[in-house]
């Protein structure tokens, strides 16, 4: 599984990293640091909370 993040749709509300703060760390202004990133195996229903949560519908997931 990997995730990427649409940098134009992210506004930093960081709830990715309220509920996943392995895989959606932050940059220094609260926006999403992640462009794509393999998701490894154990943690993919965080990551699924995670894109699921975010409200402006940022986050893709590949599978
Ligand atoms: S929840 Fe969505 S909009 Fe908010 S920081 Fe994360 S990716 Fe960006």
């Amino acid at each position: 599984m990997r995730v990427t993040v649409d940098h134009d749709k992210c506004q930093g509300h960081a709830l990715c990293f309220g509920l996943d703060p392995e895989n959606f760390p932050l940059d220094d202004l609260g926006y999403s640091a992640v462009d794509e990133r393999v998701i490894p195996p154990g943690s993919e229903d965080n990551a699924q909370r995670a894109y699921q949560g975010c409200p402006e519908r940022a986050i893709s997931v590949h599978l």
